[in-house]
């Protein structure tokens, strides 16, 4: 019996995770969890799974009696907190934000096993990070599950000791990949949020849909492969079977296909390197029929481009990058800003002089001023 903490558990990641854990409850066992702001569905699960500790980083809420049972943690410190005193054997890590950073420190330092769904971990703080983590074999420590990273993860399991000569992401394309430029500048946030083929939470559907998910992706994997920028190739590949591919030096290129569907990296994460029977939908090509694949348009999706300029310069670049686009994309939810402003925004913030980082606070630092600067570009420009 493996015991597990989940650090977002009510979002998309955290509630398919718990799918798996109903599917497998010899195998794992809750031991914490945690929510942002959701306390209601926080506390059905604290009584459906009897952890001994949770969460709430919003803030303190009054816990009901009947769950005292259990250690209650509030406020910001709150998952760094909670990883730190409760003991497990893994953590996943699927809260979005940079709060997960330093849970994921907390999780090193106690050894715990690290399923990480979160990208603002390695995009900001990839350089502290990774020098600490292992990423294959029974020793290691952090596992990706984002599919693409899972993808690459299977695929490199065939390398048996030879280099690999290029990674290659995946891509939907997004809701607007057949879109002109002129057409993509004035859509709507509904528009942004009908992502075609994969369901998730907001802030990541606007980014599918701008393709800062695969510029933070393009970062993750050279953090987590130890890949440079350009061994790290997208390509769109509208149907999502494909999740990611490995080309090695004699051009063989191994690919992991599947249904699109978070519980098979979730699952790959949590059993490896095991493989346990899935509880999800099995690939039929034949039903599939067509798969097809095309070069992404840098000028329109130049998030793409910046997330190339960002590896190349380093320092507090890809951090920068995160931040300036999470305020933007939030600006853009609530109206405050057009869809091709994200870009801009985004651009702006990342040609200013940037702050110098080399420790964690310093990150978090880099991370609130490029906030601030986007904040700004935007209230200046809107
Ligand atoms: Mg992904």
């Amino acid at each position: 019996m493996k015991t597990l903490s989940i650090l977002g558990a009510t979002g998309s990641i955290g509630t398919q995770a718990l799918t798996i854990v109903d599917n497998f409850p010899d195998d794992i066992k809750i031991v914490s969890l945690s929510a942002h702001a959701n306390s209601e569905k926080l506390f059905e699960l604290v009584r459906k799974y009897r952890p001994k500790a949770a969460a709430l980083t919003q803030g303190e809420v009054e816990t009901p009696e009947d769950l005292s049972f259990c250690s209650w943690y509030f406020g910001k410190d709150a998952l760094s907190q909670m990883t730190k005193e409760i003991p497990s054997d893994d953590v996943l890590v699927s809260v979005v934000g940079m709060s997960a950073l330093e849970a994921v420190l907390a999780a090193i330092e106690t050894n715990k096993r690290i399923l990480l769904a979160n990208k603002e971990t390695l995009v900001a703080g990839g350089n502290i990070i990774m020098p600490l983590c292992q990423v294959f074999g029974e020793k290691a420590n952090l596992i990706p599950v984002d599919s693409e990273h899972s993808a690459i993860h299977q695929c490199l399991l065939g390398k048996n000791g030879n280099a690999f000569k290029k990674l290659v992401l995946t891509a939907s394309g997004g809701p607007f990949r057949t879109y002109t430029k002129e057409r993509m500048a004035s859509v709507s946030v509904k528009d942004a949020l009908k992502h075609p083929t994969w369901s998730m939470g907001s802030k990541i559907t606007i980014d599918s849909a701008t393709m800062f998910n695969k510029a933070l992706e393009i970062i993750e994997a050279a953090y987590l492969f130890s890949a440079k920028g350009e061994q790290i190739e997208v390509v769109i590949h509208p149907q999502s079977i494909v999740h990611s591919m490995v080309e090695y030096d004699d051009n063989s290129v191994l690919a992991q296909l599947g249904v699109p569907d978070m519980k098979t990296p979730i699952m790959y994460a949590m059993f490896y390197p095991k493989r346990r029977m899935s509880i999800s939908e099995s690939l039929n090509l034949a039903n599939v029929g067509t798969l097809t694949f095309e070069k992404p348009d840098f000028n329109k999706f130049k998030a793409l481009k910046l997330a190339y300029y960002a590896l190349k310069a380093k320092g507090a670049a890809p951090c920068v990058l995160n931040a300036a686009n999470e305020v933007a994309v939030y600006a853009f939810l609530r109206g405050a800003i057009s869809f091709m402003s994200i870009f801009d925004t985004v651009e702006h913030v990342l040609n200013m002089d940037l702050p110098k980082v080399g420790t964690v606070p310093e990150i978090l630092n880099a991370d609130l001023w490029a906030r601030a600067q986007a904040e700004q570009y935007i209230h200046q420009n809107s």
